[in-house]
């Protein structure tokens, strides 16, 4: 589905140049569960964002559906983003001031999809149960919630790829758990998961993890089996956590 040849990425100018990811070579298959783990500023997120087409790289080729990206202008950039993949953020990135289904319906709204678009908002709604919530503001669910409402709107264009960049960060166990079960389910149902994490516990969720360390991969292996799942979820350690008001 993706292939990353040679790929690096450099910031900055050329007189101070910081190298984010050097030589990556990468492929992820259709159906894949991959988690990438890796000490903050190795690259991760770096990677995630050439994944997800938000970004190019400075030298070597990514493939994405067999389309080298950096041949794409950026209509075509954008539609590959709000058909084929949907993102998941450690923060949620909700609107606020909008309700739950408002939130989940938006990326339909931008794809100008609109005699189903009451239909298939209410339908992911419902499978991340949050449709009890429907017409509550954004901003006073729990983190936990937020992120559940985060998944719909990931899932409301059935991509078929999600990408999702520390999404147990933000949240209490117990809704980090949900959260991975319910990433587990998605994988089940043939999409593609790739998830950047610095939780090993997060990541033995996943069927293959990828390590970065300096922008580099230097180690791949394969993660627990989908049945131990529950198994790794629960011993994740709880991460620092302010409940909303
Ligand atoms: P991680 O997600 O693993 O924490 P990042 O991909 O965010 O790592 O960052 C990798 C490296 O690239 C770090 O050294 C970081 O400081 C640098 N970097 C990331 N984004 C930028 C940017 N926009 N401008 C300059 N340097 C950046």
């Amino acid at each position: 589905m993706i292939e990353l040849a040679s790929v690096g990425r450099t910031y900055g100018s050329a007189s101070a140049p910081v190298t984010a990811l050097r030589d990556v070579n990468l492929v992820i298959q259709r159906g894949e569960f991959m988690a990438i783990v890796g000490p903050s500023g190795s690259g991760k997120s770096t990677l995630l964002n050439l994944i997800g087409c938000l970004d190019q790289p400075t030298s070597g080729r990514l493939l994405f559906l067999g389309e080298d990206t950096s041949t794409l202008n950026d209509t075509k950039l954008s539609r590959i983003r709000n058909r084929s993949i949907g993102f998941v953020f450690q923060m949620f990135n909700l609107v606020p001031e909008l309700t739950v289904y408002e939130n989940i319906e938006l990326p339909l709204v931008y794809a100008g999809v609109t005699r189903e678009r009451r239909a298939l908002t209410t339908k992911v709604l419902e499978r991340v149960g949050m449709d009890h919530r429907a017409d509550h503001p954004a901003s006073l669910l729990s983190g936990g919630e937020q992120q559940r409402v985060a998944i719909a709107r990931a899932l409301v264009n059935d991509p078929a790829l999600i990408l999702a960049d520390e999404p147990t960060g933000s949240i209490d166990p117990d809704s980090a758990e949900q959260v991975m079960e319910l990433l587990g389910e998605l994988h089940d149902q043939a999409r593609t998961i790739v998830l950047v994490t610095h939780n090993m516990s997060v990541a033995a969720v996943a069927q293959r993890v990828v390590r970065i360390e300096s922008g580099t991969i230097n180690e791949i292996g394969a993660a627990v089996r989908p049945d131990d799942r529950a198994a790794a979820a629960a011993v994740m350690p709880a991460p620092d956590w302010t409940p909303l008001r």
